[in-house]
């Protein structure tokens, strides 16, 4: 049952209103409720899924200035882009942390060598020459072959160095949801926001909320709602009969495909630019595996159901030949498939997918609501202030709310959950925890730097589970890392309420298993049971839905 507290049942008188309703979980809706909570307005999250689970976490993991947006003049967002990286890499050294990048160049190609080695330039100067490192050159075939002997020797001309950062989105999204939630803010996930209840002169006064496993309905009374809602904003207004003269997002599927390191066993992210069509796609190392990442093209279906087709990944994996060659990979390699859409302000319709901005719009409405729409994740703190600073300020003039009794979020320097007390907030202190772990609790080292790369100051938790019951040190799968303590944690203090939270976002065998989780969820799923009190018929259906859950990320194979 929903446990809203400070809310109204729907029969009931109002008990009392929170100033705000954040419609949506993603990254944006999470930055959003933490940065609100912390100014000390009351906040309610509602997200109708797993938090993060939509594009939040099916995006390509990086936290970047967007080198290619130079390319189309968007100077503001790489700008923006490239100050958030820092800020993000100081709040969260390794949620965010620093990862090179090479560009290898081909005789006749363009931009040429010359021209690439210039806009680095740029882009470590919009970085005020504070990018986790500078950039470099490696020029001729021998140089760039000695850095990533995996290239094509044939007509290369160098390469270039440059660095951005690589980031663990779902954790990202869930650890601005636990310290929303330690500044106050009430997040819930696997309840959806249904209606919208208005008052005199159609101003919002309370939303309906259903609560996605059991059905239960309760009404919420507010003062403001943000509709965070990412790919799914046009159906939600729809839905929520907001009147809206038009259509605000162009939405793009986005599929990323996941391949065993040692067929392509990569140094560096590698950025390409695809031979088929000459777009930008990235080559990463991920994990004990590589993703090829990622298509560009209109998405038109329910943002429910999304997955790769049969041509998405042929496309990776044939553009991904073009530039590595010895590694000839084929469907056979693929592990597994993610699909998410991009939530694009719809503009120029003659733009491509690829030209198309990846700014984003805020929307403030008369009646009480604002829209945000578009965005990134790397800019979402951001995003976050900006949305949060124009509802205040329309609440003020509403006179509903007193600025007096709200203090600054101060996000800009405050620590996500795994980063507090971290000092210095740095990679090398974090690495010192995996040190410690390792001589206080007997850790190997596999495990203490994995713990301590996913968890960082509360991996000392994991550990001390573990010092006390051995087994739970155990691997769920001889190939990674992942240990069983992690389940456990995940229910009871990373709000995992599924099967499928578990085994796709908090511990993601679903990406990371040769296969996909599916020998070891019986078992996974058994101890979830014994955690939350599952009755037979719950414990059944997180199975089928896990299972269908592979099914969806394997349906490319149907063609
Ligand atoms: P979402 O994460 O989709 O969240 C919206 C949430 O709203 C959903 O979880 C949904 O369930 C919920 N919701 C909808 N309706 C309701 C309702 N009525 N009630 C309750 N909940 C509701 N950006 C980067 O910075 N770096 C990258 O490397 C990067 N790579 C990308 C790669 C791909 C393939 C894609 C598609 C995007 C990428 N992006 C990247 C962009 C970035 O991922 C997105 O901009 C961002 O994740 C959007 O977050 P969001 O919170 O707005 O949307």
């Amino acid at each position: 049952m929903l446990d809203l507290g400070a809310v109204e049942a729907t029969a009931s008188p109002a008990v009392q209103t929170v100033d705000l309703v954040v419609i949506g979980g993603g990254i944006t809706g999470a930055g959003i409720a933490r940065d609100a909570a912390l100014r000390g307005l009351s906040v309610v999250l509602f997200e109708k899924g797993d938090f993060g689970s939509g594009t939040s976490s099916k995006s390509s993991k990086l936290v970047h200035g967007g080198l290619r947006y130079l390319e189309h003049g968007e100077i503001g967002l790489v700008f923006e882009s490239v100050s958030e990286r820092r800020v993000q890499t100081q709040v969260a050294p390794r949620l965010v942390r620093p990862m090179p990048f090479l560009i290898p160049v081909y005789k006749g190609a363009k931009p040429s060598f010359e021209i690439m080695n210039l806009g680095l330039w740029i882009y470590d100067s919009l970085a005020l020459f504070r990018a986790p490192r500078m950039h470099r050159t490696f020029r001729g075939a021998k140089a760039a072959l000695e850095v990533e002997p995996q290239l094509r020797e044939e007509k290369l001309r160098g390469a270039l160095e440059y660095f951005d950062c690589a980031t663990d989105d779902a954790r990202l999204v869930l650890e601005n949801v636990l310290d929303a939630q330690a500044a106050g803010a009430r997040c819930h996930n696997y309840v959806e926001v249904t209606g919208l209840h208005r008052g005199q002169g159609g101003t919002i006064e309370a939303v309906s909320a259903r609560d996605c496993r059991t059905g239960a309905t309760q009404r919420v009374a507010c003062k403001g709602v943000i509709l965070a809602a990412g790919a799914w904003t046009d159906e939600s207004i729809r839905k929520l009969e907001v009147p809206m003269a038009r259509q605000l997002l162009r939405r793009t599927k986005g599929v990323h495909i996941v391949v065993p390191r040692e067929r392509l066993p990569l140094v560096r992210a590698i950025t390409l630019l695809s031979p088929l069509d000459g777009r930008v796609m990235f080559a990463i190392p991920w994990r004990e595996r590589t993703v090829l990442g990622t298509t560009d093209t209109d998405f038109e279906g329910s943002a429910d159901e999304v997955c790769a087709d049969g041509q998405d990944v042929r496309y990776l994996y044939e553009s991904a030949n073009g530039y590595f060659p010895g590694a000839k990979l084929g469907p056979d390699d693929v592990i597994s498939t993610w699909a998410g859409l991009r939530p694009l302000i719809r503009g120029d319709e003659d733009a491509s997918e690829s030209e198309t901005s990846r700014e984003h719009e805020v929307f403030v409405r008369d009646d009480g609501m604002v829209i945000i729409a578009g965005g990134k994740l790397t800019t979402y703190r951001r995003m976050a202030k900006q949305v949060v600073d124009v509802t205040v300020r329309a609440l003020v003039a509403r006179e509903l709310l007193s600025a007096d009794r709200l203090a600054p979020a101060g996000t800009k320097h405050r620590p996500l959950p795994g980063a507090v007390g971290l000092d210095p907030p740095t990679l090398e202190a974090v690495a010192g925890i995996g040190r410690e772990l390792m001589a206080r609790h007997g850790l190997d080292l596999d495990t203490a730097t994995h713990l301590c790369g996913v968890y960082g100051v509360r991996s000392w938790q994991l550990a001390e589970r573990i010092a006390a019951a051995p087994h739970l040190g155990q691997r769920l799968d001889p190939e990674l890392p992942y240990v069983w303590a992690e389940i456990d944690f995940a229910v009871q203090h990373d709000l995992a309420v599924t099967l499928e939270d578990v085994l796709a976002r908090r511990v993601p065998l679903l990406l990371t298993s040769r296969d996909q989780g599916l020998g070891v969820c019986e078992a996974v799923a058994a101890r979830m049971a014994e955690l939350a009190a599952w009755s037979p018929e719950l414990l059944t259906r997180n199975l089928e839905e896990y299972r269908h859950e592979v099914a969806l990320s394997r349906r490319w194979q149907q063609g």
